[in-house]
């Protein structure tokens, strides 16, 4: 027999829409990833290393150069000081870092708080792990945590909290008075935060991310997990990295060493130099993708749909009830990629207790063209579902 907690899972939401959208030749602002192919000198310097360069099993811990230039990029952009001997490990993308987060973290029986709309891995990862995933609910339009929330959260057997900021689905970019009440709860709880800051670089203007590690009290009871994959927008390159204390640094690479062991070195030497002389990449790409983000808002606005706020990622949210649908997140989406051929992403799917089934993620960062259309095929989707409710 299989076991129960992965087998019966359904296949992930972005596997779905995207295979919907591959099969039917529909428009995907569904999955999370770019037109654009991301910045040529990166690729080039991986083509280069893959051609000429070392292409056996690097160093357990990742290439030193690459653990350089997470810790300088990380000084230079939040002003972070991480030994990158001993506080940064590399990791085969975020998902990676964070399923040697729990396994390296997690005791059996161990209570997880963990936000919904969560990334849709982290639920069935903690509980294999042996961890008890405890959720406070967020909800549209702000999406945010009150003290209240965490009380109810928090217990004498939380041992860690996920906190994904900037937040995937929502595109929150979270204030510092939120990031001060959560580092509060966990040092008043001895609680160890494992923060998802895969979306760090995409932010927008009169939005600011700072990481939870910064926080009083929290240096030595964070683990900070990004990707390479995110910064230069190359998402299957599935290059990412922990970074936390030494202690917890020696758990977490006890677990990685038994999940992938390393990374392939050629990718990891591409994001080190990148990190190193792509500052134009870091200007340019929030700025190109804030763009298309207001380009989908207006559409969407012309068209009659109640548009959410949000400050970095590549989302939006739309509100259906809001827009004048009254079908469910899931069925319309269904229907928008089936009879209409636009893919989008229904965020119900992010929550496993009392879900919000009235919002759709739409990804932006997408061609002009490609966005237009999508518009276009969402509003026949709300006409094709107002039919259908007559
Ligand atoms: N966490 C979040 C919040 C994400 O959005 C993603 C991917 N979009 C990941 C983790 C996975 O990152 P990676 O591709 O580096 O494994
Ligand atoms: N992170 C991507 C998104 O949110 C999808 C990653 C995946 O397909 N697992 O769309």
């Amino acid at each position: 027999m299989a076991n129960t907690i992965f087998s019966a899972l359904p296949t992930t939401i972005f596997e779905e829409m995207s295979g919907l959208a591959r099969t039917l030749g529909a428009v995907n602002l569904g999955q999370g990833f770019p037109d654009d192919p991301g910045p040529e000198a990166v690729r080039v310097k991986a083509g280069e290393l893959v051609v000429s360069g070392y292409n056996q099993y690097p160093p357990m811990a990742g290439l030193p150069e690459l653990r350089q230039a997470v810790a300088a990029h990380y000084a230079r952009t939040q002003g972070l000081d991480l030994d990158w001997a001993s506080e940064v490990t590399v990791t085969s993308g975020a998902t990676e870092a964070l399923a040697a987060s729990f396994l390296g973290l997690i005791e059996p029986g161990d209570e997880v708080v963990v936000f919904q709309p969560f990334y849709d891995a982290y639920p069935p990862l903690i509980r294999r792990a042996g961890g008890v995933p405890k959720f406070v609910r967020l909800e549209p339009p702000r999406w945010r945590f009150t003290r209240p929330m965490l009380e109810a959260a928090f217990t004498p057997r939380t041992k860690l909290v996920v906190l994904n900021n900037p937040m995937n689905p929502t595109g929150v970019v979270l204030p510092d008075e939120d990031l001060a009440l959560l580092a509060e709860f966990c040092v008043a709880h001895d609680v160890i935060a494992v923060c998802d800051e895969v979306w760090e670089q995409v932010v927008f203007a009169g939005a600011r991310h700072r990481p939870l590690v910064a926080c009083p009290g929290m240096r030595e009871r964070t683990v900070k997990i990004g990707s390479a994959g995110k910064m230069f927008g190359l998402t299957g390159w599935k290059v990412g990295w922990l970074c936390a204390a030494p202690a917890l640094t020696h758990a977490l690479a006890r677990a990685h060493q038994f999940l992938t062991f390393t990374t392939p070195p050629n990718l990891q030497g591409a994001a080190a130099w990148g990190l190193e002389n792509a500052g134009d990449w870091f200007r340019d790409m929030p700025r190109g993708l804030e763009r298309s983000r207001d380009r989908l808002a207006a559409g969407l606005a012309r068209e009659g749909f109640a548009v959410l706020p949000g400050d970095g990622t590549y989302f939006l949210s739309i509100d259906l009830a809001a827009s004048g649908v009254a079908q469910a997140d899931r069925a319309f989406c269904l229907r928008a990629v089936k009879d209409a051929g636009v893919a989008a992403i229904p965020v119900s799917a992010f929550y496993e207790t009392d879900p919000v089934t009235s919002i759709v993620r739409l990804c932006f960062a997408k061609a002009d063209e490609t966005l237009d259309e999508g518009v276009r095929r969402l509003a026949w989707a709300r006409e094709l579902s107002r039919a259908a409710a007559i």
